[in-house]
């Protein structure tokens, strides 16, 4: 978003690209700019290549590469940043390539990268499977797995990253190369975790679990006064939770729920949003302790879907709002840190039709526990927790008030907030964050190295960007 380029119109696009090329101007191309991040809208593409297919993909690539035109790309469009659509840029646009398949026998599942996890989620539930993903709807498949992917299955079965078997990308020089643990390894351990630096990823394949259909799911609504006491005694709580308990706590307003006290619509509220997807039968023994960690306003937690379940915050996720994002690990869940998160709730300068939410989800099992910190580029080492700041507005002059408390939050949660992180769920915080939160300085140089060999001039810039390592 804020990095543009130069304006250009492409007279000279390449003839053989069979998808839309949509224009400044063009019907389609308003609709098509459209993303989540809803201040992407500022400014749009000079040229956005909706592409039919790979062949299309290795069209626009060898176009860049021979001009040194530097190019985007888009997925699902839920970047926070904004990376997929910037001003004047040339884009790639993935949105058309949808395609899924699932195998119920080998439980592999195939998904292009226009794919979106509640279509994804569908197309594996008819086998009684699942991927490990995230938890809304509308986020893409790719660019959610390539960063890491985390939800409610992560304590369970590990990181999206985790459960990936194979990509097909289209290097910037528009050659077909699989990646996987036996081809292009090094490119395989980078698209784990290191996001869009190194190739345009067309096809991505993921082994499933059986999951559900039945599954235990809601939320428990405490008031706000209860949330340093209920948030204080959550950790020592949790120790031994079993890896089938997914846990979501979020500060946010409370909705206007018939079960809910009038006085405190609209008001924060902790709420703690649970999915159990363990033997149904089983749940009690694991939600009415939560429950009795305080005195719950409303205990929605009831036996519903996985499918339903994964898109319970749907609700609380409109498409193409302004917003801003900002998040870390934290080691332990302390009474400091939680602290620093109930200030900065007083304080966020929301108004009426404003949304905000501060997110702490719980690690551990799976993604902490059953993969080593250097199997992958996405990092998770002494992660506890990950925090995470939503806010969400439509006036352009409210961005400054939103972005000043973003970054206060963001100082004041530092002390508690590890170096490495979860790139994607996060705005781009610099060039120091960047090379922090992969984890260590080696894994830092081996995505430099890597990105080198894949995109020696970083025609792929337009993304939390890892520079390619020079000679010199
Ligand atoms: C409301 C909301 C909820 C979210 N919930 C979760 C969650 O539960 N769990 C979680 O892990 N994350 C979550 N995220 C973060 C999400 O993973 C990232 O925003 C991710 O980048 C979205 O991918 P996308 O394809 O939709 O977005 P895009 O904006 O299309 O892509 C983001 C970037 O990924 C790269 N990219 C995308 N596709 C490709 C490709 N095929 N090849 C190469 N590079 C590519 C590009 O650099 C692009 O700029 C959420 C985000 C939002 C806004």
């Amino acid at each position: 978003m804020s990095t543009s380029t130069e304006h250009r119109t492409h007279s000279d696009f390449p003839a053989e690209f069979r998808g839309a090329v949509l224009r400044p101007g063009d019907d389609e191309y308003d609709a098509a700019r459209a993303l989540y991040q809803g201040r992407a809208a500022d400014e749009g593409p000079a040229l956005i290549a909706r592409c039919a297919d790979e062949e299309d993909v290795a069209a626009v690539l060898r176009y860049a590469s021979a001009q040194g035109i530097p190019v985007a790309v888009r997925g699902g469009g839920h970047g926070s940043d904004g990376y997929a659509m910037p001003g004047g840029a040339l884009v790639i646009d993935l949105s058309g390539m949808r395609a899924i398949t699932v195998d119920p026998e080998t439980r592999v599942v195939r998904a292009e990268p226009g794919v979106k996890l509640g279509e994804m989620d569908a197309a594996a539930q008819r086998h009684g499977l699942a991927v490990p993903a995230g938890t809304v709807s509308s986020t893409g498949v790719a660019g959610l797995t390539l960063g890491g992917g985390v939800g409610f299955l992560m304590r369970r079965h590990g990181a999206t990253v985790d459960n990936l078997l194979a990509c097909d990308v289209i290097t910037v020089d528009g050659r077909k190369v699989r990646a996987d643990e036996t081809e292009n390894t090094e490119l395989f351990w980078a698209l784990r975790g290191g996001g869009g630096n190194f190739g345009v990823v067309t096809s991505l394949e993921y082994r499933a679990h059986p999951v559900g259909p039945d599954v235990v799911a809601g939320q428990l609504i405490f008031p706000i006064d209860q949330a340093a006491d209920v948030l204080g005694k959550l950790s020592a709580h949790l120790a031994t939770a079993p890896r089938e308990l997914g846990l979501l706590v979020a500060i946010a307003d409370a909705p206007p729920l018939p079960m809910l006290p009038k006085r405190v619509h609209g008001k924060p509220a902790l709420i703690l949003v649970v999915v159990y997807t363990g033997e149904p039968a089983t749940a009690d023994e694991v939600v009415e302790p939560l429950a009795a960690l305080g005195r719950p306003l409303a205990d929605l937690v009831t036996k519903t879907t996985w499918v339903q379940a994964n898109s319970m915050l749907d609700a609380v996720a409109p498409y193409g709002m302004r917003m801003n994002l900002r998040g870390g690990y934290l080691p332990t869940l302390s009474d400091d840190a939680v602290d620093v998160l109930l200030e900065h709730v007083a304080t966020v300068p929301a108004k009426p039709g404003d949304i905000y939410s501060i997110n702490i989800s719980f690690m551990g099992g799976a993604i902490s526990e059953d993969v080593d910190e250097d199997a992958t580029a996405f990092s998770r080492e002494g992660a506890a927790w990950l925090w995470e700041a939503i806010c969400k507005w439509d006036a352009p002059e409210c961005d400054a008030q939103y972005d000043e408390w973003a970054t206060t939050l963001t100082e004041a949660m530092r002390p508690h907030t590890l170096t490495n992180g979860y790139a994607n769920l996060t705005d781009d915080l610099g060039e120091e964050w960047r090379r922090g939160v992969h984890g260590s300085e080696a894994k830092h140089r081996r995505l430099r190295s890597i990105k080198a060999t894949w995109d020696p001039h970083n025609l792929l810039r337009f993304n939390k960007n890892i520079a390619p390592e020079t000679t010199d």
